[in-house]
């Protein structure tokens, strides 16, 4: 449990700065409060605002862990559940009330089923015969981690105030539990669903997602942005001027380049990026068709939610 601060440099953020602190407060977060520039310096010496909020009760997790531990529970609660990694789900076939699942190492037969396929899940509920308009996009996240040089620079977790017209946090800069501290994510459109590198390409993905009216509807929406993020995206001057916003005394040699990530996004045929979870049941499947972040934080609430789903509508 670090603590976090969220920090505006410029004036015009300051309004959504405190939409945040309202929303904070009736979501009843714990020692949330608000801070100036005297006290931003007192928690961060390098940082740089003009406005800020501190949450002491953020904290960060081993998510690799946290995913392990539930899976060891829930085999411990039920000796039957089986994990079955590299199993990729080909298809699915309805028979006599139940459904089977294909696989690329044998079929599956169900009475009910879940599907929390992330990227790909357009695609699974499609396969599972549930209609939807939107379709999933994947927007890759590049991290720059700090050097040994810069790593004094950074304490906990410093954000920016999001910008309200995307659906993604902004660059910055967060402590791992192993102690590395990363800076990022951009956000570049992905011309493959799982591709985690600059230059990575799927036919399939990229005439899915050039072919949808969505995606258009979102370049033309934001090009300036669009072009800006590529930029930053081969520029690791540009990323560091961004990350300067924050924590002005950073350097080149402070930054090295890190991992990547693909977020999924659910994208209406109206360019507009649904920035909220998603989750539907049809015949005897629940689908998780959109689980932007916080969804791993919030992944014990919406297993529960998931779980109501289930009750409600599959047990009749
Ligand atoms: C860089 C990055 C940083 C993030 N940071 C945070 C954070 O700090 N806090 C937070 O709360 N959230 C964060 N998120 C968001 C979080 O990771 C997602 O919201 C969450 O993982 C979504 O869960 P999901 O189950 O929908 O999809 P996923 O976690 O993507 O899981 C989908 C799974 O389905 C599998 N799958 C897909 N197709 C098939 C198939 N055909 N057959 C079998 N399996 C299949 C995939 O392999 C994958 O394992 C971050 C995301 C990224 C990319």
């Amino acid at each position: 449990m670090c603590g976090k601060i969220v920090v505006a440099t410029h004036e015009e953020e300051l309004p959504y700065l405190e939409k945040i602190y309202q929303t904070g407060l009736e979501n009843k977060i714990e020692g949330l409060r608000k801070i100036g520039p005297e006290e931003i310096k007192e928690i961060e010496p390098h940082c740089v605002g003009i406005a800020g909020l501190h949450v002491p009760c953020t904290g960060i997790i081993d998510f690799r862990g946290a995913t392990a531990k539930m899976v060891e529970l829930a085999i411990n609660m039920n000796v039957d559940s089986k994990l079955c990694m590299q199993h990729e789900v080909m298809g699915i076939d309805k028979k006599d009330g139940f459904s089977i699942v294909k696989s690329n190492k044998g079929d599956f037969q169900a009475s009910k089923l879940i599907f929390c396929a992330g990227l790909q899940a357009d695609r699974m509920a499609a396969k599972d015969g549930v209609k939807i308009k939107e379709r999933v996009v994947g927007f890759r996240g590049d991290y720059y981690e700090l050097t040994e040089q810069g790593h004094h620079k950074i304490k906990h977790l410093i954000y920016p105030v999001p910008n309200p017209d995307f659906p993604f946090l902004g660059v910055h800069f967060t402590r791992m539990t192993d102690g590395e501290i990363e800076c990022g994510p951009n956000a570049v459109f992905t011309f493959k669903r799982e591709g985690y590198g600059k230059t990575d390409f799927s036919l399939r993905d990229t005439w899915d997602a050039l072919t949808y009216k969505g995606t258009w509807k979102l370049f033309f929406g934001n090009i300036s942005f669009g072009i800006n993020e590529y930029r930053r995206a081969f520029s690791k001057k540009l990323f560091l001027k961004t990350l300067q916003r924050m924590v002005p005394s950073l350097t080149m040699d402070d930054i090295r380049p890190g991992r990547s990530g693909v977020r999924a996004l659910l994208l209406r045929e109206d360019g507009d990026t649904r920035d909220d979870f998603r989750i539907v049941h049809e015949g005897n499947s629940v689908h998780v068709l959109n689980a932007p972040s916080p969804a791993a934080t919030a992944s014990l609430a919406i297993g529960s939610y998931i779980v109501n789903e289930v009750e409600k509508h599959l047990m009749n």
